[in-house]
């Protein structure tokens, strides 16, 4: 039985070369986007992590120690890395039978997959707030990856208990994310997902201080962020932006190409009385003029947003104007919730709560509205070359992503035939079909 307060804290252990580093750091963004915590202390921690070397007999030795040193101190060991296959695997699972799983290097999704099941998050996953989707991160295929910038939230929306989970907002300073994401580039990363609670409110908290990366200074804010991470060659995606004024300095980013064309903006409603009583920070009438300035700015835009329906008090006149928002932002991409409380979350003292049947009615509603829409805009595309990021591959061909889609939540690109490429290609060819969400190339 694991104690309570040890159950999302993890202790690491990282040894071997800078490549082991580089494996162990993804695994712990990974760990902490999921809401787990790193603890020092073997004594807090309710599974410890050892990530060895096995590149030497020295290595292994010292690998083994630490092995031993975590049972002894905490019991609760998995262990990965070089020296977790093979011969070595089986050396370490005959001096150390007690260990909960043995992975070899770079085996992110194992890794995480036996933390998840070892050590299950409290918190249970709230598709509104939570920064990634509901069946966690999938690592494989390893072309891209989430980078954290922020932890936190200054804001108080109503439905959201973020901010007494992990507090205000904390911004990591740029040299920090830079080097970060420069290791994950060398690491053989193609794409990164930018994540925190308020993308917008990236460095605030810092007072935009200046800090440095590779000998140079940076101001820690959002447009210097997107400004070095478009020159590192790879896709830079942006999530959970709110539509403040200042976000318009990215829009000439992705028009000329350093950042993708791409904005994942969490809008949760369009009536203005609905948004009140949330509590949002961006207010509807306002968001429509900014979405038509940033198309006008960079027609190729993907917009990506996600809606609450059914949030106490809505009333079928709200939730019109919910709809009405949406065929006038004509949205790319939409993901739609229906309103379910979450245990210590204000908006549960609200009166007038929706009933399930009238929630379930809207949702349907609304995704028959704005399928409508995103199947319209797909259709624009046939005929239109796109590039795209290959996923996966199978005799039957290859799956991948155009610079509109997000991994696991939007749509794909699928290259039927096309057996030869590797996950992690970009190919160039032409839009043959679409449906409602994917896209076909011939
Ligand atoms: S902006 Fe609102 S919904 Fe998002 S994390 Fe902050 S408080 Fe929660």
């Amino acid at each position: 039985m694991i104690e309570e307060n040890k159950a999302q804290k993890v202790g690491f252990v990282s040894l071997g070369c800078p490549k082991a580093l580089v494996d162990s750091e993804r695994i712990l963004t990974q760990l902490s986007i999921e809401g787990y915590e790193i603890t020092p202390h073997y004594e807090d921690a309710g599974i410890v992590i050892v990530n060895t070397c096995g590149f030497i007999d020295s290595a292994k030795a010292e690998s083994l120690d630490a092995i031993g040193e975590a049972i002894s101190e905490n019991g609760r060991v998995l262990v990965t890395g070089c020296m977790g296959k093979g011969e070595d695997a089986k050396r370490i699972q005959e001096l150390h039978p007690s260990v909960i799983g043995v992975t070899g290097p770079a085996a992110y999704e194992e890794v995480l997959g036996e933390v998840r099941r070892a050590l299950p998050t409290v918190h249970e996953h709230n598709p509104i707030i939570d920064l990634v989707p509901d069946q966690g991160i999938k690592l494989t295929p390893r072309h891209y990856a989430y980078l954290k910038i922020s932890e936190g939230c200054n804001h108080r929306c109503r439905f959201c208990i973020i901010p007494s989970l992990r507090g205000d907002l904390v911004s990591r300073p740029i040299g920090d994310v830079m080097t970060e994401a420069e290791g994950l580039v060398n690491s053989g990363v193609r794409e990164l997902l930018v994540i925190s609670q308020d993308t917008s409110a990236y460095g605030v908290d810092l007072k935009y201080k200046t800090d440095f990366w590779g000998g140079r200074p940076l101001k820690t804010n959002l447009y210097t962020l997107a400004e070095q991470l478009g020159e590192l060659g790879i896709w830079i995606r942006f999530h959970y932006v709110y539509p403040y004024p200042h976000v318009d300095s990215l829009i000439p980013l992705m028009a000329s190409g350093k950042v993708l064309p791409y904005l994942d903006i969490p809008l949760q409603h369009g009536s203005p009385s609905v948004l009140r009583r949330m509590k949002r920070p961006a207010a509807a009438e306002k968001t429509l003029d900014r979405i038509s300035q940033w198309r006008k700015m960079c027609p190729e835009i993907t917009l990506r947003s996600t809606f609450i329906v059914g949030y106490p008090g809505e009333t079928e006149a709200e939730f019109q104007e919910l709809l009405t928002f949406l065929e006038e932002a004509h949205l790319d991409r939409v993901g739609c919730f229906k309103y379910s409380p979450v245990a210590g979350a204000a908006a549960n003292e609200l009166p007038n709560p929706v009933p399930e049947e009238v929630k379930a009615e809207r949702w349907e509603r609304f995704m028959a509205t704005q399928q409508e829409i995103s199947s319209a805009k797909l259709h624009t595309k046939i005929g239109q070359r796109i590039e795209v990021l290959i996923d996966s591959v199978d005799e039957n061909g290859a799956i991948g992503r155009s610079k509109g889609d997000a991994p696991e939540i939007d749509g794909v690109v699928h290259l039927p035939g096309a057996n030869t490429l590797n996950p992690g290609d970009w190919v160039a060819g032409e839009v043959t079909a679409s449906d409602d969400y994917d896209l076909w190339l011939g």
